[in-house]
């Protein structure tokens, strides 16, 4: 029976998981880590794709009838949360970056989502079936009403393609969500990132916490208006105007610019 505590809704629409797969297209050799295999709807479908398979699952209970679905050692299914999962450790075992997939429960998804993100350098890509709302504000562009910090944080790291919707009838339980399946490839290491990534992240959600206001009153105290000048953008735009690009040439201004003593 489905528990709702672990964020239990499985996919009983057989379809959807082949989309997933054909989104995926792993090679045999490929290094793929499925997170909450539940019942293991995609879980089958990878297996006769993969020479082995990696499986995450919090729920112990399920986890005798996964092991029961290959033989020998081709699939390893982890008892542990996901949320603490050392993805590192497992790349460094594989000798190769991990390409992450799974149907997640929505509750755990953003701070999921960031500790991935964390540990970028053993990644490769992330397909992930989220609420359909999470999808959106992952893959928006600057100058919607979806583009927030979200956008900007998984941008700023991935190419974050929005692949398909999922309706709740493919799931039991039914959840009250709309889904969405999402593609995130992650950056190569030569791509333009910010020099100090905690400032880069203050930054951001002091832009985006006070998104009605322009730059210059949602970032005083941080970025004034020379420092916006600087890194050349209008002290009178609004956070949702900037792409990630004007982000990290603002957030190495407000870096360099905190290295020096105040003007008097
Ligand atoms: N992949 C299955 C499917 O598509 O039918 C199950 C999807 S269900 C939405 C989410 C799964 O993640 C459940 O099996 C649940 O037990 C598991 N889960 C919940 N929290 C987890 C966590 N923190 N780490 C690993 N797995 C978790």
């Amino acid at each position: 029976r489905p528990r709702k505590r672990f964020g239990q809704n499985f996919l009983r629409d057989g379809n959807i998981a082949r989309k997933i797969l054909d989104a995926l297209d792993p090679d045999p050799a490929d290094a793929v880590v499925e997170i909450g295999p539940g019942e293991g709807a995609l879980t089958r479908l990878l297996l006769e794709r993969l020479d082995r398979l990696d499986a995450i699952e919090l729920d112990r209970d399920l986890i005798p009838a996964l092991e029961g679905l290959a033989g020998g050692d081709r699939l390893r299914v982890q008892a542990a949360d996901a949320l603490a999962f050392d993805f590192r450790a497992l790349a460094a075992e594989r000798g190769r970056r991990l390409r992450v997939v799974g149907n997640l429960p929505y509750n755990i998804s953003t701070p999921l989502l960031f500790h991935l993100l964390d540990q970028r350098d053993a990644l490769s890509d992330m397909h992930f079936m989220l609420q359909r709302e999470v999808v959106d504000r992952l893959a928006a562009q600057p100058g919607t009403k979806t583009y927030g910090r979200l956008s900007v944080m998984a941008q700023l790291d991935c190419a974050v393609t929005s692949l398909f919707r999922v309706p709740p009838g493919a799931f039991y339980p039914v959840p009250q969500v709309e889904s969405a399946v999402v593609r995130l490839r992650l950056r190569p290491e030569d791509a333009p990132r910010p020099r100090d990534r905690t400032r880069f992240a203050e930054v951001v959600t002091r832009a985006f916490q006070a998104r009605r206001k322009t730059l210059r009153n949602a970032l005083r105290g941080l970025c004034d208006p020379s420092c916006l000048e600087a890194a050349d953008i209008d002290p009178h735009l609004r956070a949702e105007s900037l792409a990630v690009d004007d982000f990290i040439r603002l957030a190495d201004r407000v870096t360099e610019g905190a290295g020096r003593p105040a003007e008097s």
